[in-house]
């Protein structure tokens, strides 16, 4: 294949650019690198929605799966208004080196609606969830791809996504989505998994740079599903959480911000913006503040090369998905600041949906205490090998983090061999 233009994207250009990296350091096959740079399958749907006003409204709608070599693929559903084919491929793509890195059985995938979910109502919001399951109906199933939220979803979606489906098989199927509620299927500690995967990994890494994360400045940029609960958490064990944004801008206090009294402004207002006691800063200026720890928990291509000379952290945390470019990377890297990467630092989010599949699965659910250990035992362990992994072949986090990824999605590639 030469034409790669239906896929192009800035985030795109990023995953191939990290694929063909680690491909030259393993010794991957040319032939199966060559398959890794594509989707196995990708699906483009129209999705008509009746709006409250009486109209029709059409739109764009993705569904991909990556590789299934390893299993099921599985991976989120974004509403954004910029979301493109490319970008889709791209997280679908980190999400096979995700799951393979984990040790989850599942290939990657990852879908999206070009949408603005706060312009919507909560009917159209459902009308356009249900559309959209009926429409990828023939991608998904508990064995066959499992997506979950992400940026713009939330557990309502997931809801709204397990029934549409369970509708047309006459049974209720539980393990179609995984980040549904409580009620209906929903595992324990879902919500606050990639939060709290990115404090157990910080604490991983604070731990062998031999530093504490007591007393240390923070920024968050993102404030919702991942940002909010990492903050609250790392406020909580006695960071200081100084800068914190979101869409709609950012503030910033060098004494610190009371996390609880801002999740209750963002409950009223919508934004962290107009918190009372804080200066407000722009998103730019968000990424420049002084801290120690950076965490890019919103959108991808954040830190770029025309501001990564001026990131003052020491530590990023990638809570995002692709939150850096490969030239900021890099700037990064020449500067000695930590970069822990996406697939290693947000992949609490699969594992527990992973732990929500099993038990939906068994119809047998485990306790909040069990979950939470057994998550901080996989992200630790994920951990300590991708940071051996990277001493021994003296490489940075993420070339050590991909390397493994893609070396076992290759592996099951070798040992299923090519059909037919
Ligand atoms: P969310 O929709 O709950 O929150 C997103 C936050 O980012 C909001 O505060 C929003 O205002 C802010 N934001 C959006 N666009 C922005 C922009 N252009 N500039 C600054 N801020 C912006 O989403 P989420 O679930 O927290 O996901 C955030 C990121 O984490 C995404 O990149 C997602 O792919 C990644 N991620 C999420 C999960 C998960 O379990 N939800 C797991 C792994 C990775």
């Amino acid at each position: 294949m030469t034409d790669k233009s239906e896929f192009e994207s800035e985030l795109y250009r990023t995953a191939l650019f990290q694929l063909d990296h680690v491909a030259k350091r393993i010794g991957l096959d040319a032939d199966l690198h060559e398959r890794l740079r594509y989707p196995r399958r990708a699906l483009v749907v129209s999705i008509p929605i009746r709006k409250d006003d009486g109209s029709t409204e059409v739109f764009l709608g993705f569904r991909v799966h990556h590789n299934s070599v390893l299993g099921p693929t599985k991976g989120g559903l974004r509403y954004a208004p910029d979301v493109t084919l490319g970008e889709i491929t791209a997280l679908a793509m980190f999400m096979s080196w995700k799951c393979a890195l984990m040790g989850l059985p599942y290939g990657g995938a990852k879908g999206g609606v070009r949408c603005s979910p706060r312009r919507l109502s909560r009917k159209e919001l459902e009308n356009l969830t249900r559309r959209y399951t009926a429409e990828i109906m023939l991608l998904i199933g508990p064995d066959l791809d499992i997506p979950a939220p992400d940026l713009g979803t939330d557990e309502q979606i997931m809801a709204w996504m397990m029934d549409t489906y369970s509708m047309t098989q006459g049974r209720t199927v539980p393990g179609v989505v995984t980040g549904k509620p409580l009620i209906v299927g929903g595992s324990a500690g879902r919500r606050e998994a990639t939060g709290r995967g990115i404090v157990y990994v910080l604490y991983q890494a604070a731990r062998v740079l031999g530093q504490e994360l007591r007393g240390r400045k923070v920024v968050v940029q993102g404030f919702g599903n991942v940002g909010a609960v990492a903050a609250r958490l790392l406020w909580r064990e006695g960071s200081l959480v100084v800068g914190v944004g979101d869409v709609q801008g950012g503030i910033y206090n060098p004494h610190g911000l009371d996390i609880r009294q801002l999740e209750a402004h963002v409950a009223e207002a919508g934004t962290v913006a107009g918190f009372p006691g804080a200066e407000p800063v722009t998103n730019r200026e968000l990424l420049e503040l002084p801290c120690d720890v950076l965490l890019p928990a919103a959108v991808g291509g954040q830190i770029r090369e025309d501001n990564a000379d001026r990131v003052k952290a020491s530590i990023v945390i990638e809570g995002a998905n692709g939150p850096t470019t490969p030239e900021a990377d890099a700037m990064l890297r020449d500067r000695g600041i930590t970069v822990i990467p996406d697939v290693l630092a947000n992949a609490g989010g699969v594992v527990v949906s992973y732990f929500e599949w099993v038990q939906g699965l068994q119809y047998y659910f485990w306790r909040e205490s069990e979950i939470t250990a057994r998550l901080q035992e996989v992200m630790t362990r994920a951990f300590n090998r991708v940071w051996a992994l990277a001493a021994k072949e003296g490489c940075d986090l993420r070339t050590a983090a991909l390397m493994e990824g893609v070396r076992r999605v290759a592996e099951g590639y070798r040992i299923r061999g090519l059909y037919p």
